[in-house]
């Protein structure tokens, strides 16, 4: 007998194994699949040159620089932490075939941006030891990273299993703690800060990376969000005010450590713009993100970086592999028309 594509579920699935591909299910999780493949890039491409020049020259600011070594501190090693989660804790425990398509396609845009940090390092000839090594020696990015990397410690444990509501709630939190608060919030907070040098039209390269990695990460946090929802809509006994009350908790922990980070990284202000201003955005990120897991607003806050916004909503319009990619088109969405051809 054929499995029945109403036996697919996304964790604990006991029917359908997760060699099935079809017939497909989650129809979003090919889509973001789609999507993610259509935006094919490598860190290379994009070209350093101007950049590598403003960076040896007396053109930047000791602040500037500043923020940048702290923001490439932090990107450099959070992208290896979400590859690693991915592909160590997240894949083992989701038993649905097209979310793991999803996933292989994830954690292979997340090596890319690894390598995209590298290769910032040699453009720029910045010390590379101790952009990959901040992690360990800034106490605001270890702070952050030693919150995230809790979660996955606790799945990676060999007795860890989904099928306890314990489990299944533990691995929940995981992904909230991953797709919402670190790539979801600590992320589009580091975004910001450095895609404020393109409204200076500064660094020009590290900023067009910057667009390429963010329009990756608005996949990455939307398919996670699909999850997430998807995940409580098939066990509603897992979403308990306990479990609503800890990722609150957990939100709000992640508000104040990007925002002791957020100081470190700018504590004069970068053009203009305060720390308090990015304090705010962060709080705006996070009612956003509540929002989408079903949670009530925290803040109230404001955006104070509106801005950002049009950087994240001009994705949706702009084509920006036009020369490259032709658009990608399901058999079954073409629409035949014999009538009028
Ligand atoms: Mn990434
Ligand atoms: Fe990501």
């Amino acid at each position: 007998m054929r499995p029945e594509v109403s036996n697919k579920r996304l964790i604990n699935c006991e029917i359908v194994d997760v060699n099935q591909l079809m017939p497909i299910k989650y129809q979003w999780a090919w889509e973001h699949y789609i999507n993610g493949c259509a935006n094919n890039w490598l860190p290379h491409e994009i070209p350093m040159g101007d950049d590598a020049a403003l960076w040896k020259s007396d053109r930047l600011t000791d602040d500037e620089r500043l923020l940048l070594m702290r923001n490439f501190g932090f990107f450099s090693t959070a992208e290896t932490l979400v590859a690693n989660n991915l592909s160590l804790a997240v894949f083992k425990h989701v038993t649905n075939a097209e979310c793991r398509q999803y996933l292989l396609r994830q954690a292979f845009e997340e090596a890319i941006h690894t390598q995209a940090f590298l290769y910032i390092c040699e453009s720029l000839h910045l010390p590379a030891g101790e952009v990959f090594n901040m992690y360990r020696e800034l106490s605001v990015i270890e702070a952050k990273d030693r919150f995230q990397m809790e979660l996955t410690s606790a799945i990676v444990d060999p007795h860890f299993s989904t099928v306890t509501s314990q489990g299944a709630a533990l691995f929940l939190e995981n992904l909230i703690g991953y797709y919402v608060i670190m790539e979801g919030i600590f992320f589009y907070g580091g975004f910001a800060m450095v895609l404020a040098f393109q409204r200076q039209n500064k660094m020009r390269g590290v900023c067009q990376m910057y667009e390429f990695i963010l329009r990756d990460e608005t996949i990455h946090l939307n398919f996670g969000i699909d999850l997430i929802n998807g995940i409580k809509e098939e066990n509603p006994d897992l979403w308990t005010p306990s479990i609503r009350r800890r990722v609150v908790e957990r939100v709000k922990e992640a508000v104040e450590l990007e925002a002791r980070y957020t100081e470190e990284c700018l504590p004069r202000g970068i053009f203009g713009l305060r720390p308090e201003s990015f304090r705010r955005y962060i709080e705006y990120l996070a009612d956003r993100r509540l929002e989408r897991i079903g949670l009530p607003l925290y803040y109230g806050s404001d955006n104070p970086l509106s801005w950002m916004s049009e950087a994240i909503d001009l994705h949706k319009e702009k084509n920006f592999f036009e020369n490259i990619v032709t658009e990608y088109r399901p058999a079954s969405s073409l629409e035949w028309n014999n009538s009028n051809s």
